[in-house]
């Protein structure tokens, strides 16, 4: 049998494939990691209103002078008024850090399989964090 180059509707299946794998991965994180627990050291969660079942804090990702972000636990996403920033956990421990998804991903994922609990988000990452960071990872200098 000869190997066939690759054609453009298998490319689309790996796609596929890819984006299936990705979702799956995420929606355990958003399941395994409770969002208010994981964000309220960093914004500092209030009840917004009592009964409505969401929460409110001070937005990280703009200069945020009232609380304008809105985190709903059951629904794992957060939501700004202000500044339209919006996501889920991978998003918020991405931006915050400044650091790619995926690393974020595989990152949690760690965290939750080694058993943390809770799991809060950490500090933006030190230049040397950082690099024992990639020297763990297998990434070198210049792959992204
Ligand atoms: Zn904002």
């Amino acid at each position: 049998m000869t190997e066939e180059p690759t054609k453009p509707a298998d490319l689309k299946a790996l796609a596929e494939q890819h984006l299936a794998e990705n979702k799956r991965r995420r929606d355990a994180l958003r399941t395994a990691i409770p969002l208010d627990t994981f964000v309220e050291d960093a914004i500092g969660l209030v009840l917004s209103e009592p009964g409505r079942g969401d929460m409110q804090g001070v937005c990280p990702f703009h200069g945020d002078d009232r609380p304008s972000l809105y985190v709903v636990p059951s629904k794992a996403f957060y939501h700004c008024f202000a500044c339209g920033a919006h996501g889920d956990v991978v998003t918020f421990d991405a931006e915050y850090r400044r650091i790619p998804e995926w690393m974020s991903m595989m990152q949690l994922e760690k965290r939750v399989a080694a058993g943390e609990n809770p799991i809060r988000v950490q500090p933006r990452p030190t230049d040397e964090e950082m690099k024992a960071l990639r020297d763990e990872l297998g990434i070198f200098k210049g792959d992204e």
